[in-house]
């Protein structure tokens, strides 16, 4: 499904992903967790395509993003991206926020890209709020809607990126919560997280990044609960 090999990304002298090589299965879902600056932004910005590589290849559902000859438009719409910081349109409301793409991207109808938005604003439980705008709303329901908005694409894979790490605590766990029942729908993830709890339920294996490199990787249980490596061990004192 996603198959990651040899990545690299510099940004002039700063070498940032020093060779990463992973693969994803259709219906995996897979935690990358590490210490600020390790990369791990970058690294899903490199499977969304948000950066070239410097090298190395980024393979999804066969399609090789690297390829120049590769029609990018036609894959990045595969791929699903939320976001720490929600990014929807403050003038537009919930409905027209989750439509938008889906009208400019995939040319649907208004009526359907509504149909379509109504549906999946109905799986992240805001079916009530569709004609509110993003100030009426409160962080969780931001980020929920931002998630239903990915969805509407129809991606075979979805990435998030520290999707809570800018809520309050309290609401944390309705978006952890559809995060969840996505991944029990048999959703392709790869998440970026900071949340342990979350990563050893639901994760089916954990990636562990420090500075440019996977330190260790393996199921949840063994990476969080019984690390091999010393770094691993020093980071997960400090999160847990
Ligand atoms: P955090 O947990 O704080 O989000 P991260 O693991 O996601 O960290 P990245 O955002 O991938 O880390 O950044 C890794 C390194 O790359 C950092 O040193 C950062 O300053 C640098 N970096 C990221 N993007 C750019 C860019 N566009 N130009 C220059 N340097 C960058
Ligand atoms: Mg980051």
């Amino acid at each position: 499904m996603v198959e990651i090999r040899d990545l690299h990304k510099s940004f002039g002298q700063l070498e940032v992903l020093k060779g990463i090589d992973f693969t994803v299965d259709r219906g995996q879902v897979i935690c990358v967790i590490g210490p600020s600056g390790s990369g791990k932004s970058t690294l899903l910005r490199c499977v969304n395509t948000l950066e070239t590589p410097t090298r190395g290849t980024v393979v999804v559902e066969g399609i090789e993003l690297t390829d120049p000859d590769v029609d990018i438009n036609a894959a990045r719409r595969r791929v699903g991206m939320v976001f720490q910081q929600f990014n929807l349109f403050p003038h537009l409301c919930v409905l027209d926020n989750v439509a938008i793409a889906q009208r400019r991207v995939l040319k649907r109808s208004k009526a359907e890209a509504e149909k379509i938005a109504q549906a999946n604003l109905e799986r992240v439980g805001l079916s009530d709020k569709v004609r509110s705008y993003p100030a009426q709303l409160s962080g969780g329901q931001q980020q929920r809607a931002a998630i239903a908005r990915a969805l509407a694409m129809e991606p075979t894979l979805m990435l998030f990126d520290e999707p809570t790490s800018a809520l309050d605590p309290e609401l944390v766990g309705d978006v952890l919560s559809v995060m969840r029942q996505l991944a029990d729908e048999g959703m392709t993830m790869l998440v970026v997280t900071h949340e342990m709890a979350f990563a050893r339920d639901v994760a089916d294996r954990v990636v562990f990044m420090d500075q440019g490199v996977i330190v260790e990787e393996g199921p949840a249980e063994q990476v969080i609960g019984d690390p091999q490596e010393e770094r691993t061990r020093v980071f997960l004192r400090r999160v847990l």
